[in-house]
């Protein structure tokens, strides 16, 4: 069986939504997880911080406007008195109980039930649509089987079992719709995988039933070897090893998110980028195949701040690096890029809450340099340092770019370079000439 998941815009309208009611009815019977409408993930978040704040009107008022969206959602959507009846009904009551929580105490538990909210409605509405189609549609209630353990990591010995007795429940469903995102966390309490966590949710999913293929359908048109909005003559990936596309998700391509790989690729099941625009596209196939030889896409991360520690005490002394990394820890700040001589260190993070008290804290250690508004530029595809050239070729298209940093090494998949973030531009061009100007 496959398991297909749908983010926030492909069902951001009546029309989306029937548009992949098509794409999903193939006769073949399947899991789909489905995302929140687009934008109202967002709207919960704010409504959560007008409540937080006491402020219950500006949360009505939020609140009202929502659900007079999803009214006319609902009049779109279906076309029987029936089915509108029931999509009535079933705003109202989700509405009715995000306005309960308008009146009483507001903390973090009670923020969980309202976010629960958008994929509860989302995946309902679709549920309803199928069945007014004629097709034997079951939801699947994620809060039923969806759990994450004391560490807040999800637990699939839980998930593989309480989802094989939902599955069971209705074994002659022509088609199965379940929530993305929501779970419930070690205490049986409401919770979720974090923001942009649905592909999470349809990769524990896919390893829980051993799927033959995960699809994540997005409305962009898989992933590209370069960024398409700055590069010139861009084209699709058509394969990706996990590491290769773990690196990618990490260096900003929005188009999956990280945590989704790591069950995929340990259960060994492929999953496949595919866009809802143009459904007939190959899209992009993630596996645990590399492709011998081929160097598969660059990338960038901006505000990038690189430090430089330098100190004749690390001549010969041990111990001096995890002086350095503890400094970063105590902090909850982590480490993108590492290069290090016998003299130095330098590092690059993104998160600079904490960069003053760091540079404080490592002026102990020797003299600190800071570099800001940096980026770093990743290249990816088969670079295990046996194969000869690549790296050559990479290198020299920077011949005219000052690089600060450059890491090599880390794995087989990967070679980055730490640039200004006023050279990105010209860096991803000519990359892209070097690597993908002639043809492959
Ligand atoms: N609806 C959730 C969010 O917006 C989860 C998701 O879309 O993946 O973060
Ligand atoms: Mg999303």
């Amino acid at each position: 069986m496959k398991v297909l998941k749908f983010g926030g815009t492909s069902v951001g309208s009546a029309a989306r939504m029937k548009e992949v009611a098509k794409l999903i009815t193939d006769g073949e019977c399947k899991i789909v997880v489905l995302s929140a409408m687009s934008g109202t993930t967002n709207t919960l978040v704010e409504i959560s911080d007008y409540l937080y704040k006491k402020n219950p009107e500006g949360a009505n008022e939020i609140i009202n406007k929502l659900e007079s969206k999803y009214r006319q959602h609902i009049e779109e959507l279906f076309a029987t008195p029936e089915y509108k009846q029931k999509g009535r009904e079933l705003i109202k009551s989700h509405f009715d109980y995000i306005r309960s929580y308008t009146k009483d105490l507001f903390t973090l538990f009670e923020e969980k039930v309202v976010l629960a909210q958008g994929e509860l409605i989302s995946t309902a509405m679709m549920n309803y649509y199928l069945q007014e189609c004629g097709i034997k549609s079951v939801l699947l209630p994620a809060l039923e089987y969806m759990r994450t353990d004391k560490n807040a990591e999800p637990d699939p010995v839980y998930i593989k079992e309480k989802l094989n007795v939902q599955l069971e429940l209705h074994p002659d469903a022509d088609i199965y719709i379940t929530q993305g995102y929501i779970c419930r966390n070690a205490y049986g309490e409401i919770d979720n995988l974090q923001r942009g966590g649905s592909d999470y949710t349809a990769s524990l999913i896919g390893a829980a039933i051993n799927a033959s293929e995960i699809q994540i359908w997005t409305d962009i048109d898989g992933m590209h070897n370069n960024d398409p909005r700055i590069v010139d003559k861009t084209s699709p990936v058509r394969h990706l090893h996990f590491e290769e596309a773990a690196e990618l998700a990490y260096f900003g391509a929005k188009i999956l998110h990280p945590t989704c790989i790591q069950p995929a690729k340990y259960a060994n099941i492929p999953v496949r980028l595919l866009n809802t625009m143009a459904p007939t596209a190959p899209g992009t196939l993630i596996s645990n195949d590399t492709e011998k030889g081929k160097i598969k896409a660059v990338a960038a991360k901006e505000n990038i701040t690189a430090i430089k520690i330098k100190s004749s005490r690390m001549l010969l002394a041990h111990g001096f690096l995890r002086k350095v990394f503890e400094i970063f820890e105590s902090y909850q700040t982590s480490i993108d890029m590492i290069c290090t001589s016998e003299v130095g260190v330098s590092v690059s993070i993104d998160n600079v809450k904490h960069l003053n008290e760091i540079l404080d804290d490592l002026k102990k250690y020797g003299t600190v340099t800071v570099d800001k508004d940096m980026c770093i530029i990743c290249v990816v595809g088969d670079l295990e340092w046996e194969n000869v050239g690549f790296e050559a070729k990479a290198l020299d298209a920077m011949r005219e770019i000052p690089v600060r940093m450059i890491s090599f090494g880390g794995s087989n998949y990967n070679i980055s370079f730490l640039i200004r973030e006023e050279d990105k531009k010209a860096a991803l061009q000519s990359l892209s000439n070097a690597l993908f100007g002639e043809v492959q």
